[in-house]
């Protein structure tokens, strides 16, 4: 977490968009079927581990990666950074309202936070010119998109042009939700043992045909790692 937000800092030095995504199993699993998609996450500038699944994986493959980093706790620590080294925050995304809300909880929790602007605004490529004017003309310097996995990494990606001062935006997926305390996150236990996934599918069930993605990603791994290809 600590490395991400250095690195962030990093970012805020160079002049272009950086794009961050925060990928978990579902992405990856998505990703084999969506080439637009698989091509976002390779060109992204980084990639957060999000579901301890790749965590897993990553040693089994041999490649241990030190922690989770959760895109759900990032948000609080950027917008930390944010108020620190006062740069301008634009929460693009969530129901009508849920930004506007989530920002008003941020600037409590990091006074000093620069809250650009909010806006529910919509996915659709015909929205694309009007929200990125609206965002260019508050001067945000970081962005959260919250339109879920693959939308909201795939408007950064095509907006990435025509976005004037931001250098950082990341798909935020429904950390809006939480932050905003329209929806709440598991226990700090089942957080713990990696089993938050359980509880959003208790919470939210229609999410089982997505779930599919689990079993899937761990029968594609046993695969890779008994020599399989594709
Ligand atoms: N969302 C939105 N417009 C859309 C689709 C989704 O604003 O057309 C928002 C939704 O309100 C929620 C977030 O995008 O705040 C997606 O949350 P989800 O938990 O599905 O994210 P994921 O699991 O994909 O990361």
């Amino acid at each position: 977490m600590a490395q991400t937000v250095a690195q962030v800092e990093a970012f805020m030095a160079g002049a272009h968009l950086h794009q961050i995504c925060t990928p978990n199993p579902e992405f990856v699993m998505a990703a084999q079927r969506d080439h637009t998609f698989y091509d976002i996450l390779n060109q992204a500038d980084l990639c957060i581990p999000d579901g301890v699944g790749l965590l897993w994986a990553a040693r089994w493959l041999g490649q241990p990666i030190p922690e989770r980093v959760p895109g759900s706790e990032l948000v609080y620590h950027l917008a930390a950074a944010a108020a620190a080294h006062h740069w301008p925050l634009f929460l693009l995304g969530a129901a009508e309202g849920v930004a506007e809300q989530a920002g008003q909880v941020l600037q409590t929790l990091y006074p000093g936070l620069i809250v650009a602007g909010s806006y529910a605004g919509s996915p659709d490529p015909a929205e694309d010119e009007r929200i990125c004017g609206r965002i260019n003309a508050s001067g945000a310097r970081l962005l959260y998109v919250a339109y879920g996995a693959p939308q909201q990494d795939k408007w950064i990606h095509r907006n990435r042009g025509r976005l004037t001062t931001v250098q950082v935006a990341i798909g935020v997926g429904g950390a809006l939700d939480f932050i905003s305390g329209k929806a709440t996150r598991a226990p700090r236990w089942m957080q713990h043992l990696g089993v938050e996934w359980l509880y959003r599918l208790w919470r939210e069930p229609w999410r089982w045909r997505r779930m599919l993605a689990l079993p899937r990603f761990v029968w594609r791994l046993l695969w890779q790692k008994a020599g399989g290809r594709g």
